[in-house]
């Protein structure tokens, strides 16, 4: 049989099953949100005369949890219209609906009782075929299922998401004892590559994956913190990025969970446990009890670790001797753990005798101990226990290899001085002679059987620096890399220091254009960085500003357009592959590709007048195109809402809060593609090379444009001059934005005239150019590059 998922259904309307409701709807899945009917009437309900029998008030709770998705920030969907795909209603009177879907996902409180119940409700209206998952944090699945059908039981399992559903990228899929294995391997794959999802594959144990460690982790840090007298600030401001945690560390990140759900978790692991050494370090401190009896739960309740006073904005911490506020200190270690990077900063902890990094050196030590201890228990191989970790904390380096970071066999000799007991799996490492949990560039690791095994790689993952150790490299220097990918397709990978294109990346671009031309059939623009690129080099612009050095500007504006109409008309297909931040430049090198396969989390925009400038790599230029092309098939159409709607997304500098977003802002064309999961993205603008090339590819050939003129330019400039009169923008930014009109409108030209593509590119570089000797634009580059944010000037 030929599974699908077609439609599916999420009951529970919480802080879970809204977010997981709305990521499958963002999927484009059609989805029921059903949540209990509420016993009482809200004065407000009465007054409107309403009963108990009222649809609006038997489905208010899945209703109103839509409502709530769709303010929250950052967003649960894609795009706001994708609510569209989510039908709310409630488990009284909807349950029948259940036999439309394929799958239905149960997220309602984390009891065990209230989950049975709700299974065998279910398993009335069930029929057999539709797949049924919990999204338990660690409640067994067996014990879930155990009074369910056998046939019921079959298609069950735990499919746990992580919080928020949209942004962390774990599932951990639980198959319970009576659970099909086709029907795990099938939804293994449906999450992989429809969903996006990083799935790793546990244990019916308490707390799975990583849940288990990662509680522990918590909890160690807390019982460290308590010996050494340390600070809430302190602790996080070591357990954050300094040893490649996220920012949230320690504290943050308990307030975000909320220590209730944190208690409870941690209580169910607890309650499993059979050795007393091991139950002992799940023992919540008496502080952390105290804060939940008072309802210090963390975000959910106003108050946690930190709170925010309302009317001051101002973050008090808790001191957790008195469960007083205080103002926050910022904490200060004379050596923040030494060394320049995360791999030196980890290495140094062992042998230093400095409190701050004993701490952490005790806090990662026990971790790495019990993360070995726990295998074979919760998982059979190292590769999920970190992908877990990773993956669902946000963890730099999973357990193992951050231990491979650290050294195996120095660090293991230094816990055997500390008098701990080395876990099997680390002495079975050693005792073989080897010193690494992975080797060959962590293709492969190494398992229980006391053998490497290969890491699991479908052919489907291109991994550009595992094709650099495979000599694929064609060209290189400091901002790109031409590689080969294979089947006659080349690659750019984009690679410089702070993901900016400056001459290096349009030099290496133009030399993979000469190379395609002789060598290959296409070329695929990607980047394995943290983000796809940020922009033009704009420490560069601001030097060459500076000392006045125009014609230097000019010939590196003029170069980056060139480049950009070399791609567009190239012989040849190219597919650019964003992901994260593209902004800038990078959105500009993107536009003239033949096709975009964009990562679902694609945050394109032309930003420039943050810096105080307009787009002048073709972006003006091309964002224009992308709006007016599909309209104006007979030249006769008004254009204005069009150029419009260009100049808004340039001038207020919109960026797309997905690649879907992308789509409606215009950055991307409704032919683009969209990757769900980043690991497949190039191997897919890889295949998208090779499909256009079997569809006969035809390099596109150059058309005027019409524009609007002078009359579409006095227009814009009437909405700029109100703005400016009504306080909205400032004279600077009145500056720009006439400038930008002029390029949209095509300058001081009759209306309806047909001009071509260099000279819109001509009145870009000459806008961008004028604007760098503008001190005030001056101003901005300078404070972007310092403050991380545009100054309003
Ligand atoms: P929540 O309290 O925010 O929401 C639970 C929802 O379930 C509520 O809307 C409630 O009205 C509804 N509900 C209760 N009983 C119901 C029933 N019988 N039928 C239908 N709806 C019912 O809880 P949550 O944080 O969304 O957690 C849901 C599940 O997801 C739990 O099992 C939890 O352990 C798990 N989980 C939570 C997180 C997290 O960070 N909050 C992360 C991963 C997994």
């Amino acid at each position: 049989m030929q599974r699908k998922i077609r439609k599916a259904a999420v009951i529970g309307s919480g802080i879970m099953g809204s977010g997981i409701a709305a990521y499958l709807a963002s999927a484009g899945i059609p989805t029921f949100l059903l949540d209990i009917v509420p016993s009482t009437l809200s004065d407000d309900e009465k007054k409107q005369g309403l009963t108990l029998d009222s649809p609006k008030v038997r489905n208010k709770l899945a209703v109103s949890a839509v409502n709530e998705m769709v303010k929250k920030k950052p967003c649960p969907f894609f795009s706001i219209e994708d609510q569209q795909w989510i039908t709310p209603g409630n488990i009284e009177d909807h349950l029948p609906k259940l036999a439309e879907v394929d799958w239905i996902i149960e997220a309602v409180a984390e009891n065990l009782e209230v989950k049975r119940k709700l299974f065998s409700k279910l398993q009335a209206c069930w029929k057999v075929g539709t797949i049924v998952s919990t999204n338990t944090s660690g409640i067994s699945i067996d014990e879930m299922a155990e009074e369910c059908s056998t046939e019921f039981k079959r298609h069950f399992l735990g499919t746990h998401f992580f919080n928020p559903p949209r942004y962390m990228k774990l599932l951990e899929i639980i198959p319970g004892e009576k659970t099909d294995p086709q029907i795990v391997s099938f939804l293994q794959e449906f999450a992989t590559k429809r969903l996006g999802k990083g799935v790793v594959l546990a244990k019916d144990t308490p707390n799975f994956i990583a849940n288990r460690i990662g509680v522990y982790g918590l909890l160690i840090t807390m019982q460290e913190m308590l010996k050494r007298k340390m600070t809430i600030e302190e602790v996080d401001e070591l357990t954050g990025p300094i040893i490649g945690r996220p920012k949230s560390a320690t504290f943050r990140t308990l307030d975000m969970v909320g220590l209730d759900t944190f208690a409870s978790v941690a209580a169910n692991v607890k309650g499993k446990l059979s050795d007393p050494m091991e139950k002992k370090t799940f023992d919540l401190p008496d502080f952390l009890q105290e804060m939940c009896a008072k309802q210090l739960l963390g975000t959910k309740t106003g108050k946690g670790f930190y709170m925010k006073d309302r009317k001051s904005k101002q973050i008090y911490t808790l001191d957790y001797q008195t469960l007083q506020y205080r103002e926050r200190k910022k904490p200060f270690f004379s050596t923040m753990t030494q060394g320049k990077n995360l791999k030196e900063r980890l290495q140094s902890l062992m042998n230093s005798s400095n409190d701050a990094d004993q701490f952490l050196w005790q806090t990662i030590k026990r971790t790495l101990l019990y993360s070995a201890n726990c295998i074979p228990e919760i998982a059979d191989d190292i590769v999920a226990v970190d992908q877990a970790m990773k993956w669902g904390f946000n963890w730099e380096l999973g357990p193992f290899e951050m231990w491979d970071s650290i050294g195996v066999e120095q660090s293991v000799a230094k816990m055997k001085e500390e008098g701990e007991r080395i876990p099997k799996l680390v002495s079975l490492l050693l005792e073989s002679g080897k010193t690494s949990f992975y080797e060959d560039k962590q293709n492969v690791y190494f398992s229980i059987s006391g053998k490497y095994l290969p890491a699991q790689q479908t052919g489907e993952r291109i991994n550009l620096q595992k094709l650099k150790s495979d000599q694929k490299v064609i060209k290189s220097n400091s901002g790109a890399t031409l590689l080969d990918l294979g089947d006659d397709v080349a690659c750019v990978e984009l690679h410089s220091p702070h993901d900016a294109i400056g001459p290096d990346i349009i030099r290496m671009m133009n030399l993979a254009l000469d190379e395609v031309s002789r060598n290959y059939q296409g070329l695929v623009i990607a980047s394995e960085s943290r983000n796809f690129c940020v922009g033009a080099n704009l420490m560069m612009i601001l030097m060459e500003a500076q000392d006045e050095n125009w014609a230097q500007i000019e010939q590196l504006v003029g170069a980056f357009q060139g480049l950009s109409t070399a791609m567009k008309y190239y012989e040849k297909p190219i597919v650019a592959a964003p992901f994260g931040m593209t902004l800038g430049g990078g959105t500009e090198i993107c536009l003239p590709a033949s096709r975009i396969q964009a990562s679902a989390e694609s945050y394109m925009g032309l930003v420039e007048v943050g810096a105080g400038l307009i787009p002048a790599g073709g972006g003006c230029k091309e964002l224009l195109l992308r709006h007016i092309e599909e309209v104006d098939k007979d030249g006769k159409i008004d254009l204005q809402p069009f150029v419009q709607r260009t100049f808004e997304t340039i001038a207020l500098a919109k960026v797309s809060t997905s690649a879907k977003d992308a789509v409606n802002m215009g950055y991307l064309r409704t032919c683009d593609g969209i990757s769900m999961n980043r690991d497949f993205q190039i191997y897919q603008a890889k295949q998208a090379v090779l499909a256009m090339l079997q569809a006969g590819y035809q390099p596109r050939q150059a058309k005027k444009i019409r524009v609007v003129g002078e009359p579409g330019l006095a227009a814009l400039k009437l909405g700029i001059y109100q703005m400016k009169c009504s306080g909205y923008i400032s004279e600077h930014d009145e500056k720009i934005a006439k400038k930008l009109a002029h390029v949209l409108c095509g300058g001081d030209i009759q209306a309806n005239s047909y001009v071509t593509e260099s000279y819109l590119l001509d009145l870009e570089r000459e806008a961008f150019l004028s604007l760098c000797g503008e001190p005030k634009t001056r101003q901005r580059m300078q404070h972007l590059l310092v403050q991380g944010k545009p100054l309003r000037n």
